[in-house]
């Protein structure tokens, strides 16, 4: 398999572990967030930690768009389905998180609302023309890889003249959420995890460029290192983490050099900031209000904006309050230090979003990681500062 196989290369990959062992001082702790969830299955799929000396953790973190959206959102889109009797459309995953109460989209699709499934925007805008006596909302979630889609689909129900079509947005920015997670006053209630350095999102990258990391490498000194998806990437990342450690150096680079470039997709971030104007503050599952981490549709583009084509009612939800799905999105525990972890919830019976989603760090645990001895960076028994109170 051309441009596949040769970051699959399992004697390259001994190599840079190899290299990776040499280089890590004994006497250091390194702790490295993977901000995205494919890059935590991506670790977990490929047997990264066994290839890790022991004093070198990954920790998994907010990225993963299903698991960050806060309970009130869901039970919004659920309400869209329910009470305004709208075709609501959604990605997978999305379908099956438990929104309060226990109610989930799935759940409600059961009980005969019109809940359908897409795999792309595109699909709604669809079915909105195929059914022009009934009002059709796109459930959009997402960080920037996903908002240039939505952007275009909007912009194409104006040019087709839709009156049925409208969105309901909650786009996500990557670098707001990285600089909450060492930032927030949340941290003082959570625990405190030692961090070192990120390893910076593959494909967010390729739309916003490695940009807008400088400014955070810069102001918080910590080093980002852009890696793609494979063993190869993933490893070579961790090693120029090591290197920039050791060395002092707070800086960006980019290992994902064949799709990421310094300014990302021009054309994409046009269309982007033609369509949405950002938020003033957004909340997040595990990070709670984030300033300026998401996008809302602008003004100009209203008729198209289902939370000013309906009314909501945004309830205050009642998580599950076994579930750790919280500090686990901040990093501070580990998907084995929650309770339900396995039993009873599993990918088939999901008790919250971390198990949903297929780059949910619950899910990358329990497909690849529950029977493992090793401990982990935010296994109680490892490396997090965790206060009880929080346990
Ligand atoms: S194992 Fe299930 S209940 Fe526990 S944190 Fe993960 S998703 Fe939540």
């Amino acid at each position: 398999m051309k441009y596949v196989d040769e970051y699959r290369d399992g004697a390259l990959a001994r190599d840079i572990a190899g290299r990776i062992r040499e280089e890590v001082l004994p006497q250091k702790q390194y702790h490295f967030m993977e901000f995205c969830g494919g890059h935590t299955h991506a670790i977990f799929r490929y047997g990264i930690p066994d290839l890790l000396p022991d004093n070198l953790k990954m920790i998994h973190g907010p990225g993963c768009p299903v698991c960050v959206l806060p309970i009130s959102r869901l039970d919004a889109a659920i309400e869209l389905a329910v009470s305004h009797d709208v075709i609501l459309c959604s990605y997978g995953d999305m379908l099956r998180v438990p929104g309060s109460r226990k109610r989930s989209l799935l759940k409600v699709k059961a009980e005969g609302a019109d809940v359908r499934m897409v795999y792309s925007c595109m699909d709604a805008l669809r079915i909105a023309a195929e059914n022009p006596q009934r009002e059709v909302v796109f459930f959009a979630i997402g960080f920037e890889t996903t908002t240039p889609p939505t952007a275009l689909v909007i912009r194409q129900a104006r040019a087709q003249g839709l009156k049925n079509f409208s969105v309901y947005c909650n786009h996500l920015l990557t670098p707001a959420a990285i600089s909450n997670i060492l930032e927030s006053p949340e941290v003082r209630d959570l625990g405190i995890l030692p961090l070192d350095g990120f390893v910076g999102p593959a494909h967010v990258s390729t739309v916003i460029g490695s940009q807008p990391y400088h400014y955070f490498a810069e102001e918080y000194q910590k080093p980002v290192v852009i890696a793609g998806f494979e063993p190869l990437d993933m490893l070579q990342a961790i090693l120029m983490l090591v290197r920039q450690v050791n060395q002092g150096r707070a800086e960006v680079e980019n290992e994902f050099s064949r799709a990421v470039t310094f300014q990302g997709n021009l054309r994409a971030r046009a269309v982007v900031a033609d369509t949405f104007e950002l938020r003033r503050s957004f909340e997040w599952r595990g990070l709670g209000e984030v300033p300026y981490s998401a996008l809302r549709i602008k003004q100009e583009f209203a008729e198209f904006d289902a939370e000013k084509r309906f009314t909501v009612e945004y309830r205050s939800a009642r998580e599950n309050k076994a579930c750790e799905c919280g500090a686990i999105l901040r990093g501070v525990k580990s998907p084995r230090d929650c309770s339900l972890f396995a039993d009873p919830c599993t990918p088939e019976n999901p008790l919250g979003s971390c198990m949903v989603s297929s780059e949910g760090a619950c899910a990358a645990y329990y497909s690849y990681g529950r029977y493992r001895e090793r401990t982990f960076a935010t296994d109680r028994s490892h490396g997090a500062t965790v206060k009880e109170s929080a346990i």
